[in-house]
Protein backbone atom coordinates (compact mmCIF):
# COMPACT_ATOMS: atom_id res chain seq x y z
CA UNK A 1 0.00 0.00 0.00
CA UNK A 2 2.78 2.13 0.71
CA UNK A 3 4.97 2.30 -2.18
CA UNK A 4 0.79 2.15 -4.24
CA UNK A 5 0.90 5.21 -2.14
CA UNK A 6 3.99 6.76 -3.77
CA UNK A 7 3.57 5.82 -7.27
CA UNK A 8 0.03 7.98 -6.85
CA UNK A 9 1.99 10.51 -5.56
CA UNK A 10 4.79 10.82 -7.95
CA UNK A 11 1.81 10.06 -10.93
CA UNK A 12 0.08 13.47 -9.23
CA UNK A 13 3.25 15.54 -9.04
CA UNK A 14 4.09 14.49 -12.62
CA UNK A 15 0.55 16.11 -13.86
CA UNK A 16 0.65 18.80 -11.65
CA UNK A 17 4.50 19.53 -13.35
CA UNK A 18 3.29 19.01 -16.77
CA UNK A 19 0.03 21.50 -16.18
CA UNK A 20 2.17 23.83 -14.29
CA UNK A 21 4.88 23.95 -17.60
CA UNK A 22 1.86 24.23 -20.08
CA UNK A 23 0.59 26.93 -18.08
CA UNK A 24 4.00 29.01 -17.65
CA UNK A 25 4.80 28.11 -22.03
CA UNK A 26 0.75 29.78 -22.28
CA UNK A 27 1.65 32.60 -20.21
CA UNK A 28 5.00 33.23 -22.39
CA UNK A 29 3.10 32.55 -25.51
CA UNK A 30 0.70 35.30 -24.80
CA UNK A 31 3.44 37.95 -23.66
CA UNK A 32 4.82 37.38 -26.82
CA UNK A 33 1.92 37.55 -28.58
CA UNK A 34 0.85 40.98 -27.35
CA UNK A 35 4.75 42.63 -28.53
CA UNK A 36 4.18 40.56 -31.86
CA UNK A 37 0.38 41.73 -32.26
CA UNK A 38 -0.98 38.72 -32.76
CA UNK A 39 -4.22 40.01 -30.84
CA UNK A 40 -7.43 41.38 -32.43
CA UNK A 41 -10.22 43.09 -31.35
CA UNK A 42 -13.54 41.48 -33.01
CA UNK A 43 -16.99 43.77 -32.78
CA UNK A 44 -20.48 42.75 -32.43
CA UNK A 45 -23.08 44.63 -33.05
CA UNK A 46 -25.59 46.45 -30.65
CA UNK A 47 -28.76 46.86 -31.95
CA UNK A 48 -31.46 48.80 -30.91
CA UNK A 49 -34.69 46.90 -30.57
CA UNK A 50 -37.59 48.94 -32.02
CA UNK A 51 -35.65 50.48 -34.82
CA UNK A 52 -32.74 48.09 -35.95
CA UNK A 53 -30.57 50.60 -35.96
CA UNK A 54 -26.35 49.63 -34.57
CA UNK A 55 -26.09 51.65 -31.85
CA UNK A 56 -22.47 50.44 -30.69
CA UNK A 57 -20.32 47.69 -30.85
CA UNK A 58 -19.07 45.38 -28.39
CA UNK A 59 -15.31 44.68 -28.20
CA UNK A 60 -14.21 40.94 -27.82
CA UNK A 61 -10.83 39.54 -28.03
CA UNK A 62 -9.25 37.09 -30.28
CA UNK A 63 -5.81 35.65 -30.85
CA UNK A 64 -4.61 35.08 -33.98
CA UNK A 65 -2.23 32.29 -32.62
CA UNK A 66 0.62 31.59 -34.54
CA UNK A 67 0.03 27.61 -34.26
CA UNK A 68 -3.59 27.15 -32.91
CA UNK A 69 -5.92 29.62 -35.42
CA UNK A 70 -7.73 32.19 -33.98
CA UNK A 71 -8.91 31.64 -30.37
CA UNK A 72 -11.28 32.92 -28.23
CA UNK A 73 -10.98 34.41 -25.06
CA UNK A 74 -11.62 31.44 -23.08
CA UNK A 75 -8.67 29.71 -23.90
CA UNK A 76 -6.84 32.45 -22.55
CA UNK A 77 -8.20 35.58 -20.52
CA UNK A 78 -8.29 33.21 -17.45
CA UNK A 79 -4.75 32.41 -17.71
CA UNK A 80 -4.00 36.07 -18.18
CA UNK A 81 -6.23 37.23 -15.50
CA UNK A 82 -3.93 34.25 -13.12
CA UNK A 83 -0.87 36.30 -13.96
CA UNK A 84 0.33 40.39 -14.03
CA UNK A 85 -0.29 39.46 -18.36
CA UNK A 86 -4.33 40.67 -17.91
CA UNK A 87 -2.71 44.27 -16.87
CA UNK A 88 -0.77 44.54 -20.61
CA UNK A 89 -3.58 42.55 -22.42
CA UNK A 90 -6.22 44.59 -20.69
CA UNK A 91 -4.45 48.06 -21.71
CA UNK A 92 -3.99 46.82 -25.18
CA UNK A 93 -7.58 46.24 -25.66
CA UNK A 94 -8.76 50.03 -24.04
CA UNK A 95 -6.03 51.92 -26.39
CA UNK A 96 -7.48 49.70 -29.19
CA UNK A 97 -11.25 50.02 -28.49
CA UNK A 98 -10.98 53.66 -27.45
CA UNK A 99 -9.07 54.36 -30.92
CA UNK A 100 -11.17 52.94 -33.04
CA UNK A 101 -14.10 54.74 -31.24
CA UNK A 102 -11.89 57.43 -32.73
CA UNK A 103 -11.74 56.28 -36.14
CA UNK A 104 -15.62 56.33 -35.95
CA UNK A 105 -16.27 59.49 -34.41
CA UNK A 106 -14.06 61.56 -37.47
CA UNK A 107 -16.44 59.14 -39.86
CA UNK A 108 -19.47 60.70 -38.44
CA UNK A 109 -20.74 57.61 -36.91
CA UNK A 110 -22.57 58.05 -33.69
CA UNK A 111 -21.60 54.63 -32.02
CA UNK A 112 -20.68 53.52 -28.63
CA UNK A 113 -17.76 51.37 -27.50
CA UNK A 114 -18.53 48.49 -24.49
CA UNK A 115 -14.68 47.36 -23.29
CA UNK A 116 -14.96 44.30 -20.96
CA UNK A 117 -13.06 44.43 -17.63
CA UNK A 118 -11.22 41.84 -15.40
CA UNK A 119 -11.73 42.96 -11.49
CA UNK A 120 -8.07 42.30 -11.63
CA UNK A 121 -7.99 45.81 -13.58
CA UNK A 122 -10.24 47.57 -11.23
CA UNK A 123 -7.97 46.72 -8.36
CA UNK A 124 -5.09 48.04 -9.91
CA UNK A 125 -4.90 50.91 -8.16
CA UNK A 126 -3.28 52.94 -11.48
CA UNK A 127 -6.22 51.79 -13.87
CA UNK A 128 -8.07 54.94 -13.50
CA UNK A 129 -6.04 57.36 -13.86
CA UNK A 130 -4.61 55.01 -17.15
CA UNK A 131 -7.89 54.94 -18.22
CA UNK A 132 -8.09 59.01 -17.43
CA UNK A 133 -5.13 59.75 -19.43
CA UNK A 134 -6.47 57.25 -22.72
CA UNK A 135 -9.74 59.00 -22.61
CA UNK A 136 -7.65 62.40 -23.20
CA UNK A 137 -4.86 61.27 -25.40
CA UNK A 138 -7.54 60.03 -28.12
CA UNK A 139 -10.00 62.57 -27.21
CA UNK A 140 -13.08 60.56 -27.69
CA UNK A 141 -16.66 61.38 -25.66
CA UNK A 142 -16.45 59.74 -22.79
CA UNK A 143 -19.95 58.71 -22.96
CA UNK A 144 -19.23 56.70 -25.63
CA UNK A 145 -17.35 53.90 -23.60
CA UNK A 146 -18.89 51.48 -22.04
CA UNK A 147 -17.14 49.49 -19.00
CA UNK A 148 -18.41 45.88 -18.83
CA UNK A 149 -17.74 44.15 -15.47
CA UNK A 150 -19.64 40.85 -14.26
CA UNK A 151 -21.25 39.95 -11.12
CA UNK A 152 -17.52 38.58 -9.76
CA UNK A 153 -17.14 42.03 -8.86
CA UNK A 154 -17.68 42.46 -5.17
CA UNK A 155 -19.89 44.92 -4.17
CA UNK A 156 -19.01 44.19 -0.56
CA UNK A 157 -15.27 45.54 -1.61
CA UNK A 158 -15.56 48.85 -0.38
CA UNK A 159 -12.23 49.93 -2.38
CA UNK A 160 -13.40 47.92 -5.43
CA UNK A 161 -17.33 50.46 -4.90
CA UNK A 162 -14.78 53.25 -4.97
CA UNK A 163 -12.80 52.75 -7.67
CA UNK A 164 -16.40 52.24 -9.98
CA UNK A 165 -17.26 55.98 -8.88
CA UNK A 166 -13.96 57.12 -9.93
CA UNK A 167 -14.26 55.31 -13.01
CA UNK A 168 -17.80 56.37 -13.40
CA UNK A 169 -16.95 60.23 -12.57
CA UNK A 170 -14.53 60.37 -15.87
CA UNK A 171 -17.84 60.30 -17.98
CA UNK A 172 -17.85 56.94 -18.94
CA UNK A 173 -21.27 54.16 -18.96
CA UNK A 174 -21.04 50.89 -16.77
CA UNK A 175 -22.65 47.99 -17.09
CA UNK A 176 -23.22 44.52 -15.58
CA UNK A 177 -22.71 41.75 -17.65
CA UNK A 178 -24.35 38.60 -17.35
CA UNK A 179 -26.70 40.37 -14.92
CA UNK A 180 -28.73 37.22 -13.08
CA UNK A 181 -25.57 34.81 -12.91
CA UNK A 182 -24.62 35.79 -9.65
CA UNK A 183 -26.31 35.82 -6.69
CA UNK A 184 -26.47 39.59 -5.30
CA UNK A 185 -27.53 40.70 -8.54
CA UNK A 186 -30.14 42.81 -6.67
CA UNK A 187 -27.58 44.69 -3.89
CA UNK A 188 -25.51 45.14 -6.99
CA UNK A 189 -27.33 47.62 -8.40
CA UNK A 190 -28.20 49.96 -5.15
CA UNK A 191 -24.44 50.22 -4.58
CA UNK A 192 -22.54 50.51 -7.68
CA UNK A 193 -22.74 53.02 -9.96
CA UNK A 194 -24.49 51.63 -12.99
CA UNK A 195 -25.95 52.56 -16.09
CA UNK A 196 -26.94 49.15 -18.15
CA UNK A 197 -27.61 45.77 -17.30
CA UNK A 198 -26.90 43.21 -19.67
CA UNK A 199 -29.35 40.07 -19.24
CA UNK A 200 -27.16 37.23 -19.45
CA UNK A 201 -27.49 34.72 -22.83
CA UNK A 202 -28.68 31.99 -20.22
CA UNK A 203 -31.87 33.89 -19.72
CA UNK A 204 -32.36 34.63 -23.08
CA UNK A 205 -31.54 30.66 -24.80
CA UNK A 206 -35.29 29.16 -24.63
CA UNK A 207 -36.59 31.80 -23.02
CA UNK A 208 -39.69 31.38 -24.92
CA UNK A 209 -40.05 27.45 -24.17
CA UNK A 210 -39.09 27.97 -20.94
CA UNK A 211 -41.62 29.96 -18.60
CA UNK A 212 -39.54 30.18 -15.35
CA UNK A 213 -36.79 32.20 -17.98
CA UNK A 214 -39.08 34.42 -19.11
CA UNK A 215 -40.43 35.44 -16.03
CA UNK A 216 -37.02 36.33 -15.18
CA UNK A 217 -36.20 38.34 -18.31
CA UNK A 218 -39.56 40.54 -17.47
CA UNK A 219 -38.49 41.06 -13.91
CA UNK A 220 -35.15 42.18 -15.04
CA UNK A 221 -36.83 44.52 -17.55
CA UNK A 222 -38.86 45.88 -15.31
CA UNK A 223 -36.64 46.62 -12.31
CA UNK A 224 -34.58 48.16 -15.25
CA UNK A 225 -37.28 50.56 -15.87
CA UNK A 226 -37.82 51.45 -12.20
CA UNK A 227 -34.02 51.97 -11.88
CA UNK A 228 -33.61 54.15 -14.93
CA UNK A 229 -31.35 51.66 -16.31
CA UNK A 230 -30.20 50.92 -20.05
CA UNK A 231 -30.84 47.09 -21.01
CA UNK A 232 -29.24 44.88 -23.33
CA UNK A 233 -30.42 41.49 -23.93
CA UNK A 234 -27.38 39.16 -24.69
CA UNK A 235 -27.15 35.97 -26.93
CA UNK A 236 -30.20 36.76 -29.45
CA UNK A 237 -30.62 33.84 -31.96
CA UNK A 238 -33.85 33.93 -33.23
CA UNK A 239 -36.65 36.89 -34.76
CA UNK A 240 -39.19 34.70 -31.90
CA UNK A 241 -36.92 36.16 -29.45
CA UNK A 242 -36.49 39.52 -30.62
CA UNK A 243 -40.02 40.04 -31.31
CA UNK A 244 -40.52 39.20 -27.31
CA UNK A 245 -37.83 41.66 -26.18
CA UNK A 246 -39.15 44.27 -28.27
CA UNK A 247 -42.73 43.23 -26.65
CA UNK A 248 -41.21 43.46 -23.43
CA UNK A 249 -39.11 46.69 -24.42
CA UNK A 250 -36.20 45.71 -24.03
CA UNK A 251 -33.61 48.39 -25.11
CA UNK A 252 -31.18 46.92 -26.81
CA UNK A 253 -29.89 43.34 -28.13
CA UNK A 254 -26.52 41.71 -29.10
CA UNK A 255 -26.34 38.12 -30.51
CA UNK A 256 -26.13 35.87 -33.67
CA UNK A 257 -29.79 36.81 -34.76
CA UNK A 258 -28.28 40.27 -36.31
CA UNK A 259 -24.42 39.32 -36.15
CA UNK A 260 -22.03 37.68 -34.38
CA UNK A 261 -18.56 39.37 -33.65
CA UNK A 262 -16.55 40.13 -36.27
CA UNK A 263 -13.21 41.16 -37.74
CA UNK A 264 -13.23 45.30 -37.90
CA UNK A 265 -13.54 45.60 -41.44
CA UNK A 266 -17.11 42.92 -41.66
CA UNK A 267 -18.57 45.00 -38.69
CA UNK A 268 -17.82 48.82 -40.74
CA UNK A 269 -19.57 47.04 -43.62
CA UNK A 270 -22.22 46.06 -41.35
CA UNK A 271 -22.63 49.65 -39.91
CA UNK A 272 -22.47 51.07 -43.92
CA UNK A 273 -25.19 48.68 -45.02
CA UNK A 274 -27.81 49.50 -41.57
CA UNK A 275 -27.92 53.23 -42.00
P1 LIG B 1 -19.14 38.15 -22.63
O1 LIG B 1 -18.63 39.50 -22.27
O2 LIG B 1 -20.36 37.68 -21.90
O3 LIG B 1 -19.35 38.17 -24.20
C1 LIG B 1 -20.41 37.54 -24.86
C2 LIG B 1 -19.96 36.23 -25.45
O4 LIG B 1 -21.11 35.58 -26.02
C3 LIG B 1 -18.96 36.36 -26.60
O5 LIG B 1 -18.07 35.25 -26.53
C4 LIG B 1 -19.84 36.28 -27.84
O6 LIG B 1 -19.17 35.78 -28.98
C5 LIG B 1 -20.90 35.31 -27.40
N1 LIG B 1 -22.17 35.53 -28.09
C6 LIG B 1 -22.67 36.69 -28.55
N2 LIG B 1 -23.87 36.52 -29.12
C7 LIG B 1 -24.18 35.19 -29.02
C8 LIG B 1 -25.30 34.39 -29.41
O7 LIG B 1 -26.28 34.85 -29.99
N3 LIG B 1 -25.23 33.07 -29.13
C9 LIG B 1 -24.17 32.51 -28.52
N4 LIG B 1 -24.18 31.21 -28.29
N5 LIG B 1 -23.08 33.24 -28.11
C10 LIG B 1 -23.09 34.57 -28.36
P2 LIG B 1 -16.50 35.45 -26.68
O8 LIG B 1 -16.21 36.50 -27.69
O9 LIG B 1 -15.91 34.09 -26.87
O10 LIG B 1 -16.06 36.01 -25.27
C11 LIG B 1 -16.15 35.23 -24.11
C12 LIG B 1 -15.88 36.03 -22.89
O11 LIG B 1 -14.52 36.46 -22.82
C13 LIG B 1 -16.68 37.32 -22.81
O12 LIG B 1 -17.98 37.05 -22.38
C14 LIG B 1 -15.87 38.12 -21.82
O13 LIG B 1 -16.21 37.77 -20.50
C15 LIG B 1 -14.47 37.66 -22.09
N6 LIG B 1 -13.75 38.69 -22.88
C16 LIG B 1 -13.83 38.95 -24.20
N7 LIG B 1 -13.03 39.98 -24.54
C17 LIG B 1 -12.48 40.41 -23.38
C18 LIG B 1 -11.56 41.47 -23.05
O14 LIG B 1 -11.12 42.27 -23.89
N8 LIG B 1 -11.19 41.58 -21.73
C19 LIG B 1 -11.68 40.75 -20.77
N9 LIG B 1 -11.27 40.94 -19.51
N10 LIG B 1 -12.53 39.76 -21.05
C20 LIG B 1 -12.93 39.59 -22.33
CA1 LIG C 1 -19.34 41.47 -22.14
CA1 LIG D 1 -22.06 38.83 -21.16
CA1 LIG E 1 -20.12 35.85 -20.27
Amino acid sequence: AKSKGRNNFQCFNAKMEASLHGLLQLEQEISKGIKAGEFELYYQPKIKTDNGLIVGAEALLRWNHPTRGVLSPDAFIGVAEGSWLIYPLGEWVLENALSQLLRWQKRGWNLTVAINLSVKQIENPHFIDAVGASLRRFGVSPHLVEFEITESFSAENEQNIQALHQLKALGVHIAIDDFGTGYSSLSYLNKLPIDTIKIDRSFITHMLEHEDRLALVKVILQTAKILNLQTVAEGVESKEELEMLQYLGCCCFQGFYFSKPVPLPRFNSLVLGNQ
